[in-house]
């Protein structure tokens, strides 16, 4: 059975999206079956994996709204060697429009059995990019994980943004899905010169000990450059500091997932 996993994040611009899809394509490099779904409206995690969102036919919103099947809808990322379930502005629309649905909040768990039933549909990993808000969109993605890989720069502001997302959680593992966890905190964005990013670092370990990775994903431009040419960083410049430290969290995911008794 995949193991599903949301990076998530209330927060904008925290690196939710980088970090999805080289996680993604590090995992692909080590032989593991992986989906992305990209639950951002803004559809970076698609553009970001080659896949053009513009020229879709089916989309996660076709998925959420039952119109079509995740196997159906899918989409390859030849460069990143995973397979994307793509999102455009149509999801926008799909927040309001599921309000009014039965089981709102299950959509996207119940689209993943259903794929997850066939031998096509059969991932190692499935990761889920999330929207920086915690609405309903969100929430269908923390009711189908196992856990959460939480992005986060080491700033002033993102301990408390953190408690936010941890209340969700809890309340979502108490009520929905007794299966979520958190997995991990990532640092990402590092700059080990400013101190300030140092004592938030110490901060954040002295709080949450060995929630948060080992590995720190530096600022590095060569990931900030990859999207633009519909690739990873792990993709588009492997020897790059940045996509090293990704493929170095891969690995320490995998470590990490077994240790958690999540392995296949
Ligand atoms: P989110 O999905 O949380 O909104 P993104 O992954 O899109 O965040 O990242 C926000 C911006 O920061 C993007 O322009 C991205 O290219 C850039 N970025 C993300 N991680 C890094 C990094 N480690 N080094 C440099 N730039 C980064
Ligand atoms: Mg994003």
């Amino acid at each position: 059975m995949a193991k599903v996993f949301c990076i998530a994040n209330q927060k904008g611009g925290v690196g939710k999206t980088t970090t999805t899809v080289n996680l993604a394509a590090g995992l692909a490099r080590v032989g593991q079956r992986v989906l992305v779904v990209d639950l951002d409206p803004q559809g970076n995690a698609t553009m970001g994996s080659g896949v053009d969102k513009r020229a879709m036919a089916l989309s996660v919103y076709d998925v959420l709204l039952e119109s079509a099947g995740i196997l159906e809808a899918r989409q390859r990322s030849e460069a990143g060697g995973y397979d994307v379930l793509g999102a455009n502005r149509e999801l926008a629309g799909a927040e309001v429009e599921l309000v009014a649905l039965e089981r709102r909040d299950q959509r996207l768990r119940a689209a993943l059995a259903a794929a997850a039933a066939d031998p096509a549909g059969h991932y190692d990993f499935v990761l889920i990019d999330c929207p920086p808000s915690l609405s309903l969109l969100t929430l269908n993605g923390l009711c189908s994980a196992h856990g959460v890989i939480v992005p986060m720069q080491c700033e002033y502001f993102a301990l408390e943004g953190l408690s936010d997302l941890v209340n969700t959680i809890k309340q979502v593992h108490a009520n929905l899905n007794r299966d979520l966890q958190v997995i991990g905190l990532l640092r990402v964005m590092f700059d080990p010169r400013i101190t300030l990013q140092q004592q938030v670092s110490d901060q954040l370990k002295a709080h949450f000990g060995d929630k948060v990775f080992n590995t720190v994903i530096p600022r590095n431009v060569r990931l900030a450059e990859a999207p633009s040419y519909g690739q990873a960083g792990v993709v588009f410049d492997a020897s790059s500091k940045g996509a090293q430290a990704y493929i170095a969290f891969a690995q320490e995911l995998v470590q990490r997932v077994a240790s958690l008794g999540m392995a296949a």
